[in-house]
Parts: C-alpha cells; sequence; structure tokens
C-alpha cells in the first residue's frame, strides 16, 4: 500500500535559513503571514554561508563613523556595473541600491549591532560584530521569539504546482519522511547556489571543479535551483562562474571559513618556478581578489607564494592582523635564499626574480588607501600600484591558492523576486532571494555585497509573497 504524504499549510514557505531566508521569514511574519523556514543544517549548523561569513557590507551612504568618505547611489551603481563589465541587471541593481541603506536600518532595528570592518578606500565597510554567525543569531532569535516554526533538518525536494503553473507549495524530506508544504502566499527559494555539489560544479564549471576548496556551508547543493528550472524557470547569470578569493592554500577542504589573504598587494606572487606572473597592484584589492584566485588557480599547478617583507607587519600590524585571515603561520626566514629553500623554489631564479622587480621601481609615495601609481616599469609583468621594494627581513611566504564561496548562476527574477518562466511570463507563487538570483555578479565581484543583496532581496520576497496570500 502506498503511504500518504501528510501535509501542512502555511502562508509563506521560505527554503533555507541564511540571510536571504530570514530577511525574507522575518518580513513575511511582520506582514502578518503565517511563515514556515525550511532549513536542511541541523540547528547547531543553521546559518548557511551567511553564518560563516564575515558579513562585511558595503553600500551607498551618506558619510559615517562606519565610511568616512560616504558614497553617492550613482557611484555604487555604476562600479557595480563596471565590475561585471556592464552585463549586471540593470534593474536588479538599482533595486538592490535603491533599497540598501533601509535593509541596514532595519537589521539594525532588529539588534544586530556593527562594527568598522576592513578599511578599502574603494569602498569601506562595516560589519556585524560577531560576524555573520552573530548576525544570523540575532535573527533567528526574532523568529523564535515569534514563534515560528523553523524545521531543521528538512530538505526541500520539489515545488509543487496547480494546473496553471501557480506554485503552491513545496515537498520536503524530514528525518521522519516526506510531507508536502502548502504555502497560500508563494514559495521562496533562498537555499544558497551549488558550491557545494561536486557534481554539479563539475558539470557548469569545469572539469576539475570536483577538487576545490569550499569555504562555506556543505548544505548548498543546489536543489532550490534544480527544482526551479524543473517547472520551468529561466536560468539566468553566468553559470559558468563563481566567488573565490586568496586564501591559504593550507585550508581545510570544506568549510574552512576565512583563511583568505585580503593584503596581497602590498606583497608579490610567486609561482613554483619563482616568478611572477600577475600585476599584483592593478587596482584595489576589492576589484581583483576574486579574479586573481582564479588567476592562480588555473596557473601551473595551482599553488602560489604571496611573498612579503617586514614593512607591511611592521607598519600597520593592525591592519595587518586584520588582513592576514588564516590560522596558519607565514614561512619565515632571514634571506629570500632560505625562504625559497622552505618553500621549495627554485632560490636562484626567486631571488633574481625578485630582485629584478625591486630595481625596476619607478619614483613616487606610497600610500596603501590610494591608487598611488607607485609602479615597477620594464618587467614582462609589471606592478602598477604599491611597488616598494622587498628588501627589509625577515621576509615571509604564505601559500595561496583559490577556494570557492558560492556560484553566480542563479534564476531570472524581476525586481519583485518573482522567478521568470522560459516563456517570459512571471512564476504565480515562486519567489528567489540570495545566491540563487542570477544576473548580479559576472566574472567578478563587488566586494561585500553578497549579504547586502540577501537582505535586499529577501525583505522584497517576503512582502510580496505574504501580500499574495489571498
Ligand atoms: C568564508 C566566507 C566569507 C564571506 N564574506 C562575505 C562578506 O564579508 N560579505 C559578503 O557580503 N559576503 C560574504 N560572503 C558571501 C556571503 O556570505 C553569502 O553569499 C551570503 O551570505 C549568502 O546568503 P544566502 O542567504 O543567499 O545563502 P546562505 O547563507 O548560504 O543560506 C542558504 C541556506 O539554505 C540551506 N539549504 C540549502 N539547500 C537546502 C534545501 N534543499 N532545503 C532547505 N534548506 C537548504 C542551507 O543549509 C543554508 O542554510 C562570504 C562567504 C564565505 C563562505
Amino acid at each position: 500500500m502506498l503511504d500518504t504524504i501528510p501535509e501542512i499549510d502555511c502562508d509563506v514557505a521560505v527554503i533555507g535559513g541564511g540571510i536571504a531566508g530570514l530577511s525574507a521569514a522575518i518580513t513575511a511574519m511582520h506582514e502578518g503571514a503565517e511563515v514556515i523556514l525550511i532549513e536542511k543544517a541541523p540547528k547547531l549548523q543553521r546559518g548557511g554561508n551567511t553564518g560563516i561569513a564575515d558579513a562585511q557590507i558595503r553600500y551607498p551612504h551618506e558619510p559615517d563613523e562606519y565610511c568616512p568618505t560616504g558614497q553617492s547611489t550613482e557611484d555604487f551603481f555604476n562600479a557595480f556595473l563596471r565590475v561585471s563589465r556592464g552585463r549586471a541587471n540593470k534593474d536588479l541593481i538599482r533595486t538592490l541600491v535603491d533599497n540598501a541603506a533601509d535593509a541596514v536600518d532595519w537589521l539594525t532595528e532588529l539588534g544586530v549591532q556593527w562594527e568598522k570592518g576592513y578599511p578599502n578606500v574603494a569602498g569601506y565597510r562595516r560589519q556585524p560584530v560577531g560576524g555573520g554567525w552573530q548576525l544570523v543569531d540575532t535573527l533567528y532569535k526574532h523568529l523564535e521569539r515569534e514563534g515560528v516554526h523553523v524545521a531543521y533538518e528538512t530538505a526541500a525536494e520539489q515545488l509543487l504546482t496547480d494546473r496553471s503553473g501557480r506554485v503552491i507549495g513545496v515537498r520536503v524530506l524530514e528525518p521522519e519522511g516526506y510531507t508536502d508544504v502548502k504555502a497560500r502566499g508563494g514559495v521562496v527559494i533562498a537555499s544558497g547556489g551549488f558550491e557545494a555539489n561536486p557534481e554539479m560544479r563539475v558539470r557548469y564549471l569545469g572539469r576539475f571543479m570536483d577538487n576545490i576548496i569550499l569555504r562555506g556551508t556543505r548544505y548548498n547543493t543546489g536543489e532550490g535551483l534544480k527544482m526551479a528550472l524543473e517547472i520551468g524557470a529561466m536560468p539566468a547569470g553566468q553559470w559558468g562562474d563563481f566567488h573565490s578569493a586568496v586564501l591559504d592554500a593550507r585550508s581545510t577542504p570544506f568549510e574552512c571559513g576565512v583563511t583568505a589573504i585580503y593584503i596581497f598587494q602590498l606583497g608579490l606572487f610567486i609561482d613554483e618556478d619563482g616568478e611572477r606572473f600577475l600585476d599584483e597592484g592593478e587596482d584595489f584589492r576589492d576589484q581583483t581578489y576574486v579574479k586573481f584566485s582564479k588567476a592562480i588557480m588555473n596557473h601551473k599547478n595551482g599553488v602560489a607564494f604571496n611573498i612579503f617583507d617586514s614593512k607591511p607587519r611592521l607598519e600597520d600590524p593592525d591592519a595587518w592582523k586584520r588582513a592576514i585571515r588564516t590560522a596558519e603561520d607565514p614561512y619565515e626566514a632571514e634571506t629570500l635564499r632560505e625562504l625559497a629553500d622552505i618553500i621549495q623554489v627554485p632560490a636562484e631564479r626567486m631571488e633574481r626574480t625578485i630582485q629584478t622587480f625591486n630595481a625596476a621601481r619607478q619614483p613616487g609615495t606610497f600610500d596603501p588607501l590610494r591608487l598611488d601609481g607607485l609602479c615597477t616599469k620594464g618587467l614582462a609583468v609589471n606592478k602598477s600600484n604599491w611597488a616598494r621594494p622587498l628588501d627589509t627581513p625577515p621576509f615571509l611566504a604564505y601559500p595561496v591558492t583559490g577556494g570557492i564561496t558560492f556560484t553566480f548562476g542563479g534564476l531570472k527574477a524581476n525586481p519583485n523576486a518573482q522567478v521568470m518562466h522560459t516563456s517570459g511570463r512571471i512564476i504565480p507563487g515562486l519567489y528567489v532571494a540570495g545566491e540563487p538570483m542570477g544576473e548580479l555578479y559576472y566574472y567578478n565581484y563587488m566586494g561585500a555585497t553578497s549579504v547586502l543583496r540577501g537582505a535586499v532581496f529577501g525583505r522584497i520576497a517576503g512582502k510580496h509573497a505574504a501580500r499574495s496570500r489571498g
């Protein structure tokens, strides 16, 4: 005899409890909707990538204690578009930009406390005190206080539709088996990308992508995207690309968290043959860290060394500490030759590379907070800014590589966060927020905006779904 699948009812079902899902669930609840939050992870591992991140946020606003320069809406919009080489969906980034300050105020009202993030002239930023973990904990506590049902260890598997094509719920797998969660207002997909799914990584990102360091949660395995595509949702955005960062190559292979080297631009990248291969000072770190991490992964055996002399560490120990986020110690030596021996790079070649670099430096004044134009000339690969000689021992080396944070491919959505069908019409009852929304990031990443987009579009999705419950 076939078992009958039990059903439960609500107004809004939200799939995934990171910043996007939490923002959707809280907003829908504030609209008076009955909400169920479906979360695959156990309670102790809740929060998704958001909970593992620093959760730094950069957004356009007037000068304040976190951002002494401020940034105008138009500058922010244009920078976002530029970083995506003009491909980001203008309607979506306009919505993001216009609603960003409101979203940050809303998080503050919910009890999130802020501190200064890592400074960078391309955009100062703030981060929650206690990082992403504290951010999601604050939001979960708010939901819990209001009595919202959070179904942990429950994986959404399949969208339920009626004959008109409207999404009326979602089938989930709980520890006891399947349940159909019926949702009168709609279902919000906020279940991250496919970064933790090796099969999908190989399928969309390339042959060797089964073996890449996973920075974030193991649970973002792409079901939200798959189940939407199965009912005809339009794929959108850059399915063949992803966010990555310059990481300590000794990071654990999954859920390593923040192990990045965020100050690489003040040093040099040296490959296994002792050569430079990137213009480390091409632009501010925010504009280069994603593409450099991929360039390192694609260069020779995929690991390089970030070499520093002692000046950055001695001159600003606080900035150094906040920017070197690995817990591993650097390799350290009094001479470049000794350092090369330790990291097993041909010593003569590495020494020659760095001496040639030092000699090619042009006059100018070093300023880490500006594109200072302190450059080299005449090298096969020049350095465009911050090109100080490496001449102050001890010398330090971090082995670096890339690691995947989240995927760029997603679903086509309108500014109401409603998912579009391949036929061009809206799929009634289906919303998307956070990582599975496509068309925001292409090739590169606008630093410190992924948590923000989760909050902005999560709130929009939650509100629209709640108001559609009839
Ligand atoms: C180490 C690290 C540092 C970062 N630093 C920053 C930063 O400083 N600033 C910034 O803006 N961004 C940063 N990011 C990126 C950013 O944190 C994420 O992209 C963003 O928080 C994603 O939010 P989200 O809500 O879309 O997804 P998530 O927070 O990942 O939430 C998705 C949730 O969906 C759940 N889920 C998945 N599949 C299912 C399913 N089938 N059923 C039910 N639940 C499911 C997951 O368990 C997870 O809880 C960082 C990421 C990492 C990993």
